[in-house]
């Protein structure tokens, strides 16, 4: 049997939590003959600041580097608030994406029937909703430059960011959406500004081109991203494959997010470029943070990153049954009743981390059996 080799990074606040419930599920699947996994652990975030002074250690690079996939809980919390900018946190997990060219975050937002009474909108509105959001992730505002503040002869202050694409930066990305709507129902939705930007206008003139290339089989909608924000939340089920940059994919992707019910529901893939024997890096993680107001309590819910690991199966190990089972084990969990605090709702009694996973993992049992 093909031995996959996967890192684990727990991270900080209720990542070490949520992981251990992974764990547990990965001896299932080993159990059951599913799979074989090479689990190494490293440290990432305030975890690694603590035990190295950096966030993430040129050695744990090269472990996630030479790994099939990376599973990754969170990073940060109050305790580094304080840390030079440079070396805070979350530039563990930034140098993770840029240095290994995840450019591509994959995050399904997905609303459970049992739970579409815990969504912000009406039942009919979100019960049954599966959207795939495509984000670009090493590109666009968050790492062009310059990005500065810098001083004004008159003492005030100037700050700047820079939202830049290139063709291939679109191109690619593109790439991902049309294949993984191919998978689904064929059907991709591209958000941007061209009215305003002139990136929006070269991101509308790639995603445009590609399309009439290579996928004639797919349907293309253009959205400006603000009516996108507006038709997420007025009807949401009209979308499938939804393809956008790094700053609008991080504000839509939460929009998503909320239609489901809960951040500690919602899983995310973080891909790079297909390479010469096929395969491609790989980080999966929630996207929830590391929740330190709940965080050491065993009240996180850890179905977010047990549906990461799902992710895992599915796209690094090309272990589609196993996903399966993974994803119905945590359908039939919350069919069940099972709730943590985030989903329980009125008069449901929330269980605990612990229990949650120990839930989903009898779930699992009995598919296999
Ligand atoms: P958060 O996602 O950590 O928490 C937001 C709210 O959702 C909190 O009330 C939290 O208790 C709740 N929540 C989150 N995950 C949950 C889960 N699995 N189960 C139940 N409830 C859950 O966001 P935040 O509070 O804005 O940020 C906290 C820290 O996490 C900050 O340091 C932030 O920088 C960091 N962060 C990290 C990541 C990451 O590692 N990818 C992402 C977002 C935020």
């Amino acid at each position: 049997m093909t031995s996959y080799k996967l890192l684990l990074l727990p991270g900080d606040g209720i990542g070490p939590e949520v992981m251990a419930q992974v764990e547990v599920v990965l001896a299932v699947l080993s159990e059951a003959g599913l799979a074989k996994f090479e689990i190494e652990r490293d440290l990432v975030g305030g975890c690694a600041i603590d035990a190295h002074g950096v966030p993430l250690t040129d050695a744990a690079l090269a472990r996630a580097d030479a790994a099939d996939a990376i599973l990754l809980g969170a990073v940060g919390g109050p305790k580094w608030a304080g840390v030079r900018y440079e070396i805070r946190a979350e530039a563990g997990l930034l140098r993770l994406r840029k240095d290994l060219g995840l450019f591509a975050n994959l995050r399904p937002a997905i609303c459970y029937p049992a739970l579409a009474d815990a969504s912000a909108l009406k039942r009919d509105l979100v019960e049954g909703l599966d959207i795939m959001i495509v984000r670009e992730l090493t590109g666009g505002v968050y790492f062009g430059e310059p990005k500065e503040i810098t001083v004004l002869p008159d003492g005030s202050k100037r700050a700047v960011d820079t939202q830049v694409y290139t063709t291939a930066e679109i191109e690619r990305i593109a790439h991902v959406a049309f294949d993984l709507a191919r998978k689904r129902s064929g059907r991709v939705a591209s958000a941007e500004k061209h009215n305003v930007m002139k990136s929006g206008v070269l991101w509308k003139e790639v995603v445009t081109r590609v399309h009439g290339e290579h996928y004639p089989d797919i349907a293309l909608e253009h959205v400006l991203a603000d009516n996108c924000a507006m038709q997420l939340v007025r009807k949401p089920k009209q979308f499938d494959v939804l393809v956008t940059d790094n700053l609008f994919g991080d504000v839509l992707s939460d929009v998503a997010a909320m239609l489901t019910g809960s951040l500690g529901m919602l899983p995310s893939a973080s891909l790079g470029a297909v390479d010469a024997k096929g395969s491609r890096k790989a980080l999966y993680e929630p996207v929830h943070g590391s929740a330190p107001d709940i965080a050491g309590r065993d009240l996180a819910n850890p179905i977010a990153m047990i549906g990461s690991l799902a992710m895992a199966l599915r796209y690094s190990f090309g272990l589609g049954e196993a996903a399966d089972l993974v994803e119905a084990a945590i359908t039939d969990t919350l069919a069940a009743g099972a709730r943590t605090g985030d989903i329980a709702g009125a008069g449901a009694k929330p269980i605990g981390t612990t229990a949650m996973g120990e839930a989903v993992t009898a779930s699992l049992r009995s598919r296999l059996r």
